[in-house]
């Protein structure tokens, strides 16, 4: 049997323990932002290394921060959150961190991408702690303002002192993790199911399936918009019962004919190929290759993903969807330009 995870709470915690300790979060962005005010509010040392000239720069401001610029800012602390773009936390770390870590210091993060595959490594005498909010960062404000917080996870390097931990778990406590639960995790295991989920279920597998989907509808002449609406815009009440009841409590609220459908024809369209395709797909982010795919990809100035995005930008299923969601005022429609 699968051992059920450890969860850290409140008590488990010491807030104390960074009570003497300048933490640096650097980039004001979705998790930069609520981290950095939950940690104040928490009575914590906080200062906010972000470039100037960009919104986030004055919203940093605007929250009573004085932004420095990121190596004034590593300077100045004993923890160290990287709290920017995957895509830029290796370079960025090369030209404007790396110098001005000393050894104590500790280098965190909220996902393991960098560390767990070696596109940052810390030097010696510097411990890596991940601590990652299981949510976006206006949640992770939000839910503490209120008095709670959103789920986190926690990991060190490998051979990090049992220090880091504590301190991790103290850190956890100051952006209101604890208050949730602090699941004990590796960065091995918090980057690859990380990228699995992402890439399988959540952003590929979803969007794959929703416009093979509509296409097939619409190739056999049912109207694109009927298509839309069963095929994209009704799955988000399926998701919002999957959140609060599981495939159990989705499975309870629809009809039976639907459920029906569900168990027999489900399975045909999620098949032994798909399967062995997941496993595929797993492997290719454990051995390291998908890293290198998207790191190569990037370093090339990313032109596959950027012609990637203009095409899927595009097609009927968009078009379809930008109209009728004018149609609907509740729904706050957004527009990527
Ligand atoms: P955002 O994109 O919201 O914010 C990025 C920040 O980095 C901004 O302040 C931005 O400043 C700054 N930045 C971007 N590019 C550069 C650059 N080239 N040089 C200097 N500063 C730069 O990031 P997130 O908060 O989404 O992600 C941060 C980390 O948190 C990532 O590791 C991510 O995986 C992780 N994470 C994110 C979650 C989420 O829900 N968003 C959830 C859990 C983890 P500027 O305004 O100047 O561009
Ligand atoms: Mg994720």
């Amino acid at each position: 049997m699968t051992m059920p995870a450890k969860i850290y709470y409140d008590s488990d915690a010491d807030l104390s323990l960074l009570k003497d300790k300048t933490i640096a979060i650097l980039g004001y962005g979705s998790q930069g932002h609520a981290q950095a005010q939950n940690l104040r509010d928490s009575g914590l040392r906080v200062v906010v290394g972000q470039r100037p000239g960009s919104p986030n720069y004055d919203l940093a401001k605007s929250h009573g921060f004085d932004p420095l610029p990121i190596p004034e800012a590593v300077k100045q602390a004993d923890l160290v959150n990287i709290l920017l773009p995957d895509e830029v936390q290796a370079e960025i770390y090369r030209q404007q961190i790396r110098d001005h870590l000393r050894p104590g210091n500790i280098l965190m993060c909220s996902h393991g991408f960098n560390i767990h595959f070696q596109q940052i490594q810390p030097p010696p005498g510097v411990d890596a702690l991940l601590v990652a909010p299981k949510g976006p960062g206006h949640l992770v404000r939000s839910e503490f303002v209120k008095g709670g917080g959103v789920p986190c996870l926690i990991a060190v390097s490998d051979g990090a002192s049992e220090e880091t931990f504590r301190l991790g778990l103290a850190y956890a406590k100051g952006i209101g993790g604890t208050r949730g639960g602090v699941i004990q995790t590796t960065f091995a295991e918090e980057t690859e199911t990380d990228l699995f989920g992402e890439q399988v279920v959540l952003c590929g597998g979803v969007s794959e399936l929703v416009k093979a989907a509509f296409d097939t509808l619409v190739e056999a002449g049912y109207q694109p918009e009927m298509a839309y609406f069963e095929c994209l815009h009704e799955l988000k009440l399926i998701v919002d019962l999957f959140y609060q009841g599981g495939l159990s409590y989705m499975r309870y609220s629809v009809s039976n004919t639907a459920e029906y459908g569900d168990y027999t024809r489900g399975p045909r369209i999620i098949n032994d190929q798909t399967r062995q395709e997941m496993r595929k797909i797993l492997r290719e982010i454990q051995t390291g290759q998908f890293a290198r795919e998207w790191i190569l990809e990037n370093r090339a100035g990313a032109p596959a993903f950027l012609a990637m995005r203009r095409r899927e930008r595009n097609l009927l299923i968009e078009q379809v969807g930008r109209r009728l969601r004018k149609l609907m005022a509740w729904i706050d429609a957004k527009e990527v330009t």
